[in-house]
């Protein structure tokens, strides 16, 4: 319907307004007046108009400056004005009248018709105008119309035609628009996929999770971004997605939609799974040098991402050595293990792992067929395969080194699942790993060793000495520089003839054994180096570089050895001589043709009881040396008079002095007692005073003192013998020495006298001690401790006074 048009009148006389409403009434459009020109302005503010009559003759703001206000706004610029005046008809302002805007100029009086007529145009023009208007904004809504439904149609076709899986969703979540790629991908009707049916597509595991922070985004309306699993229809597999939706909002700000796309990152996914596996891996085996260990967590990591079941092989002695087994089923390792253990592979003809190893090429069998098992043995492995249910199968080589070492087998059972070229690099990947820790720990191992029998070469006794072909020294131990006296600085490249005298000679006799394994005997000999002799024996044993041997100084058992067959000569020697006095003896009183007279006889009789005494000391002496080695020596502590006891031994001497010789005592005066077992004692001093006799056969005094030391009692024997060299002072200790073992100088001994004498004075918490001049004599020192209580000393004597 056409609205009224407005015609606005404007005059300041209410007589010329009625009039003209009078006029215009019967064109039944809505008259509104104003009675000034500051009216007219006004009222055009707020309403549109078809037309304005407009009086000249106005106060203050006349006809003609409120036509110039009227043109200046926009607004009401194209309003049609039309002049009405009852004077100003010159033609002056008339032109004026329409140089500011007017369409029309009508003076009064007026034809009440014409003027109707001429308004009655605008109006028609006005109602033309607005219906014009009307029917544009029709149109563009129309046409608006039109473009949106084009635009949705586009919009879906765009969403078809992606290849990503675009949905929208309603802010509840619930779908309400998938793409044909959801449909397809899915394998569901677009029906199907509406509304909460996706739920059934995602991965029970993912599930709740998804659902969580799809709650969560629908409630706080912030992105929504999650990897979860949903399920292809093409082959019935769960695939990682990533999913992420975006809240669309309405003009007041509201969630209107969600708009969602699902993108397929599996391959992403299995490469970063891959690789974090390879990552995981390579931490495990470096994670120790145990590789049977770490190869037994490996195959723990591969079951079950890589495989239903993993086993690892190492050729151990020529043939496969199972090391770990790995199966989803616990109950299938005892059956894996029983597999390889019964039918053990031999590399040279084995299949599997041993081919694997054998050729160093990896192999896979994406789809086992029932005849490939027809390579079983027998029914029993057939059965086992049977039970372990092999569905596709992958084997790598373990090289390292350029040495194939082990394999190891992946296998897909229960699980349905296929191997192919990816799961190939990766078990290759996998397998590089394993072989250079494996490797790795091996060359550890290896060093190990080497550097532990390093350690025991360094540490052994024996001297062990390598000597290459050339004949230069390469290794000489510890124990080698310490029996040769020569460092590992010293002789190290240079030739061992330049360093051992007579080399050329010893390496004849030290026997080469070929291998270690082949017994040889040990050789002593005399080797002399730097001007020492010593008894070494030693073997070798030739390596590649040459020959290795190991020696030990055996110049203390040769010298105790020699000391001993010596000690043999002289006892016999030593028994013999009174034998053959005492038997000699005896003959002579029994011979019948010989008529002795007493005298004769009873001299006879007393060599025959004084050699006996002598057999007697020596028989005791062996047997107290024997004692003292096993302990079994009681001593007993007493205080006792020192220069009583040195009397007594002094007193015994002098009743078989040879010629020439003579015992003098000089015990000093206010001695204290001496802590000492007086048995033993005069036993230690007997001993020094004959050896002092005995060593003097030129003659000469024998002078025992006895003195008081600093809280000890001193005994010296002092002679003028025949002495002895400095080099042996440190020697006649010892059990059985003699520095004249030959005799060469027709004094006999056992040579236990002084060893006896040491180990007695040991047992009393004394000391002895010799200093002695070759061909001067020597004097002996026995020192004892005081006795801690004098008062209750035995003290047969008083001490003698001055
Ligand atoms: P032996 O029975 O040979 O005398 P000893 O143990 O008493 O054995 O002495 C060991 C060696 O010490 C003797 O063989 C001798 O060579 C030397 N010896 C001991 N006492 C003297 C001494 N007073 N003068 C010179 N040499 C001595």
């Amino acid at each position: 319907m056409t609205p009224l048009a407005k015609i606005l009148l404007v005059d300041d006389r209410a007589e010329n307004l009625f009039a003209l409403e009078a006029i215009l009434e019967p064109l039944g459009q809505e008259l509104v007046r104003a009675e000034s020109g500051e009216e007219a302005l006004r009222r055009l503010l707020h309403d549109d108009y078809a037309a304005i009559l407009l009086d000249v003759q106005m106060p203050r703001l006349d006809g003609f400056q409120t036509a110039e206000l009227i043109k200046q706004r926009e607004r009401t610029r194209h309003v049609p004005i039309i002049f009405l005046t009852a004077i100003s008809k010159d033609a002056e302002h008339v032109f004026r009248g329409y140089e500011s805007g007017a369409v029309d100029y009508i003076t009064k009086p007026f034809d009440p018709g014409v003027l109707r007529a001429k308004v009655g145009v605008f109006i028609e023009l006005w109602q033309k105008t607005v219906e014009l208007q009307r029917h544009e904004e029709l149109v563009r809504k129309q046409e608006l119309a039109a473009l949106g439904r084009e635009s949705e149609e586009r919009y879906r076709f765009l969403g078809d035609s992606i290849p990503q899986q675009v949905w929208t969703a309603l802010p509840d979540g619930s779908l309400d628009y998938v793409n044909e790629r959801v449909l397809t991908y899915f394998g569901r009707t677009f029906e199907q996929m509406i509304g909460w049916g996706w739920s059934e597509l995602v991965h029970p595991d993912d599930l709740p999770r998804c659902v969580e922070l799809w709650s969560e985004s629908l409630r706080t309306g912030a992105l929504y971004e999650y990897e979860f699993r949903l399920r292809r229809a093409a082959d019935a597999t769960y695939r990682w997605h990533l999913t992420r939706a975006l809240p669309m909002r309405g003009e007041d700000g509201e969630i209107v939609q969600w708009f969602g796309t699902n993108t397929d990152i599996e391959e992403r996914r299995v490469a970063e799974d891959r690789q974090q596996f390879l990552a995981e891996a390579g931490w495990v085996l470096g994670s120790s040098l145990d590789y049977e260990r770490t190869l037994a967590d490996v195959a723990q990591l591969v079951v079950p991402k890589i495989a239903d079941w993993c086993a690892i092989d190492l050729v151990r002695d020529g043939a496969l050595t199972r090391v770990a087994v790995a199966h989803v089923d616990p109950l299938k390792v005892a059956l894996a293990r029983e597999l390889a253990e019964r039918y053990p592979a031999d590399i040279e003809t084995g299949t599997g792992p041993a081919a694997v190893v054998r050729t160093r090429e990896a192999e896979l069998v994406p789809e086992i067929t029932p005849d490939m098992l027809d390579a079983t043995v027998d029914d029993l492995q057939r059965e086992i395969v049977a039970d372990l249910g092999l569905h596709s199968y992958l084997c790598v080589p373990l090289v390292a080194r350029d040495q194939a070492f082990g394999a190891i087998s992946f296998m897909h059972a229960e699980s349905g699942r296929i191997y192919g070229e990816d799961d190939l690099a990766l078990a290759r990947e996998l397998a590089r790993h394993a072989a250079i820790a494996i490797d790795n720990a091996q060359l550890y191992e290896e060093a190990e060793r080497r550097a532990q029998a390093a350690r025991v070469l360094e540490s052994v006794g024996d001297g062990v000495v390598l000597i290459d072909r050339e004949g230069v020294i390469r290794l000489w131990n510890t124990a080698a520089a310490a029996i040769a006296g020569l460092s590992e600085a010293e002789v190290l490249g240079r030739r061992i003839a330049d360093v051992i005298p007579r080399w050329d000679e010893i390496a004849r006799l030290v026997p080469v054994a070929n291998s270690p394994a082949e017994p040889v005997r040990a050789v002593t000999t005399p080797v002399e180096i730097q001007g020492r002799e010593l008894w070494i024996s030693g073997s070798g044993v030739a390596l590649g570089e040459g020959i290795v041997y190991a020696f030990r100084d055996l110049t203390e058992e040769h010298l105790l050895e020699k000391m001993r067959t010596d000690f043999v000569a002289t006892v016999s020697h030593e028994l013999r001589t009174p034998l053959a006095a005492i038997y000699g003896s005896a003959q002579t009183i029994l011979r019948p043709d010989l008529d002795l007279d007493d005298a004769v006889r009873d001299e006879l009789l007393a060599v025959i009881a004084a050699e006996s005494d002598r057999l007697a000391d020596i028989v005791s002496d062996l047997l107290l040396s024997s004692h003292l080695d096993s302990g079994r020596l009681p001593v007993q502590i007493e205080s006792c008079d020192a220069a009583e006891l040195a009397a007594a031994v002094v007193e015994s001497a002098r009743t078989h002095l040879p010629d020439q010789v003579d015992v003098e005592l000089d015990a000093a005066r206010d001695l204290p007692l001496v802590a000492a077992d007086p048995g033993q004692l005069r036993q230690v001093l007997a001993n020094l005073v004959d050896n002092a006799i005995k060593y003097s056969p030129g003659g000469g005094a024998v002078s025992v003192k006895v003195e008081d030391g600093d809280g000890t009692v001193r005994f010296t024997v002092e002679d003028r013998g025949i002495g002895m060299p400095a080099s042996e002072l440190r020697r006649i200790f010892e059990k059985f020495y003699r520095l004249d073992p030959d005799m060469t100088r027709g004094i006999g001994g056992t040579g236990l006298g002084l060893y006896i004498s040491r180990e007695l004075v040991r047992r009393m918490a004394g000391t002895i001690s010799v200093e002695s001049k070759l061909g001067e004599g020597s004097t002996f020192a026995v020192e004892l401790p005081v006795a801690q209580q004098p008062s209750e000393a035995k003290r047969p004597k008083a001490p003698a006074s001055p």
